[in-house]
């Protein structure tokens, strides 16, 4: 049945319950007062006409004038239509005739004094009469109104009952379904979909709880196709991770394995099914590849790996991975948040690279080594043509000649540059470390430059104090790194100003620097300085230099396990230094 009728049904009841209460008490309201309005016409009426008639026989003598007979004769009438009571009518009957013979003319004195008294008898029995009708009548009301009192009661007590059941049940009538509906809605928001409604009713809560299955089906129905596009392009995507030439491992937020693929499982030895799933940090108490990888935060280490059966380089790359999760936010709503769900290593595969590097540098190393022999000749060439003994040549002549002789030691120059760069690069740098006194290096650097200081008339100046500890390195490579410094810092330098060497100790170092007070370097070069082939851009004109003296300096000081740096500003010019341990052979004196 529909709630609609249900509610109307329930009212029409609890309206019939009320009405039907208020008609029995305007039943017996209406019974109570018709028997007061009887005994007053019935009796009370009768009453007062009998002590009127009693009156005047009493308060006249006999016989009575004719205004006292005419009163009586008219009370008298009224009675006798007003009879009500068993033996009223003949008690008046009897008065009547009394009243006859009392006002008969031709009666006697002692005639009329028997009327009178049968006057009186008639009237005390008409008095008597009504006097009992209305004790009667009057224990009849009483009897009434307590019954009217216990229906009432009873019809009273009913119709609370009712009502308050009524009133009990109602709310709970209407809310269990709204609550169950309520649960329902919250459990859907939770995405529990399975949540079903049943109401035993046919009403219209039956139907919002078809209508919300209909919903939570629909909606199962929808996410489970999702869950299958899911699962597709998660195939998919497992399909192209498996099929990559890179190594790649994830690893969730609990360092858990989550996949590795064909590659990774190959290079690390791990079987990809067994490792799926396993403790990260167990595998890699028996595993070093795995335990360099996990441990690398964050740094991109280059890994030399024997794999596809020679030796290949990996380069390592890490990602962290956020993913969107939905909160709980308070009881009802869902919210949307990122979380960290672990990390993705690859490991890319550069051997190709490096093998065409490598390529590249062998390329360098055998066309500088090939090409030192042909300039050596023409150097050797040059010097016997400007031999007085073999020909006089003219001014024009010996121009050309010294022309062709600094081109061929700048040809020179650049060759041994790309033979050294290509030995470090191949790792082929050959080293002879030995103690070595900081200013012996200092002046061997300081001779080599000093035809170009004296051209350019700077002035070189060595400040360090005596006594140094002694450094251990290679000296040759030592001094070239600082040849380099010193002849960039002539180069750039203004003539006839001041270089300086300055060598000092500093702390389990000696620390060599050159500075200048040339043009400087502006910030954004500076960093990019010792980088192989760099050169200042506004220097690039001058045709003389590589860009590699810096790079194969800081390779060389590296090597020795030293370092470079630089200090520099534009306009007021640069500092170049590098710093090497110090020798555990006695200091020099
Ligand atoms: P290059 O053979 O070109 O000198 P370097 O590696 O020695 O190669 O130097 C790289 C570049 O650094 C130079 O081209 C120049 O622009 C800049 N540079 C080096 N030393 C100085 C210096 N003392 N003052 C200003 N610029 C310098």
């Amino acid at each position: 049945m529909k709630i609609k009728t249900q509610l109307r049904l329930g009212f029409g009841f609890l309206f019939l319950v009320v009405l039907a209460f208020g008609l029995l008490s305007l039943y017996y309201i209406n019974r109570i007062s018709t028997s007061a309005r009887v005994i007053l016409k019935d009796n009370y009426e009768s009453l007062t006409f009998v002590r009127q008639m009693r009156h005047i026989v009493d308060t006249h003598a006999l016989p009575l004038g004719i205004k006292q007979q005419e009163d009586f004769a008219r009370q008298l009438e009224k009675e006798k239509h007003n009879i009500t009571e068993r033996g009223e009518a003949e008690a008046a009957r009897q008065l009547s005739a009394a009243f006859g013979r009392l006002t008969d003319p031709a009666g006697t004195v002692s005639g009329r004094q028997l009327a009178l008294s049968s006057i009186r008898t008639s009237l005390g029995t008409l008095d008597r009469l009504n006097m009992e009708g209305i004790v009667r009548k009057n224990n009849e009301a009483g009897e009434m109104a307590r019954k009217a009192r216990l229906y009432l009661a009873f019809a009273a007590t009913i119709a609370f009952l009712i009502l308050f059941t009524f009133i009990i049940n109602f709310p709970s009538f209407v809310t269990a379904p709204l609550n169950q509906l309520i649960d329902g809605i919250r459990q859907i928001s939770r995405k529990n979909y399975d949540q079903r409604l049943s109401f035993d009713t046919r009403d219209e809560f039956a139907e919002v709880a078809r209508s919300f299955n209909v919903m939570a089906k629909r909606l199962k129905e929808w996410e489970s196709s999702n869950v299958a596009k899911i699962t597709s392009d998660k195939l998919r995507i497992e399909a192209i991770i498996e099929q990559m030439n890179d190594a790649i491992i994830g690893v969730n937020e609990k360092q858990e394995i989550l996949f590795i693929n064909n590659v990774a499982g190959e290079l690390l030895n791990l079987d990809k099914e067994k490792s799926a799933g396993s403790d990260a940090y167990e595998l890699m108490q028996k595993n070093d590849l795995l335990k360099n990888i996990v441990e690398s935060e964050g740094k991109a280490p280059l890994f030399k790996i024997f794999a596809n059966g020679k030796e290949s380089y990996f380069q390592l790359d890490s990602h962290e991975i956020n993913v969107h999760a939905y909160a709980d936010a308070g009881d009802e709503t869902l919210q949307v948040t990122s979380r960290p769900a672990g990390k993705v290593y690859t490991l890319k595969n550069i051997t190709q690279f490096k093998e065409l590097d490598e390529a590249k540098t062998n390329f360098i190393a055998t066309v500088s080594h090939e090409l030192k022999t042909p300039i050596s000749s023409i150097k050797m060439s040059l010097k016997l043509l400007s031999d007085e003994r073999v020909g006089t040549l003219n001014a024009e002549q010996r121009d050309l000649l010294e022309n062709i002789s600094e081109d061929s030691e700048r040809l020179l120059k650049i060759t041994s540059e790309l033979l050294d760069l290509s030995q470090v690069e191949t790792g082929n740098i050959q080293l002879s470390f030995a103690p070595v006194d900081p200013k012996q290096i200092a002046r061997y650097a300081m001779d080599a430059v000093k035809l170009t200081a004296e051209q350019k008339e700077v002035r070189l100046e060595l400040i360090s104090r005596q006594n140094l500890p002694k450094v251990n390195a290679d000296i040759e490579k030592t001094a070239w790194v600082l040849v380099n410094f010193l002849s960039n810092a002539i180069r750039y330098s203004a003539e006839k100003s001041k270089v300086l060497i300055h060598i000092q100790e500093s702390g389990a170092y000696v620390q060599f620097s050159v500075r200048d007070t040339g043009k400087g370097i502006e910030e954004q070069y500076q960093k990019r300085l010792f980088e192989r082939y760099f050169r200042v851009p506004a220097d690039g004109k001058n045709a003389s230099g590589t860009g590699l003296g810096l790079a194969i300096s800081k390779d060389f000081i590296e090597a020795q396990h030293g370092e470079v740096y630089l200090r520099s500003e534009l306009g007021a010019g640069s500092t170049f230094g590098f710093r090497l341990p110090k020798s555990n052979a006695q200091v020099n004196s």
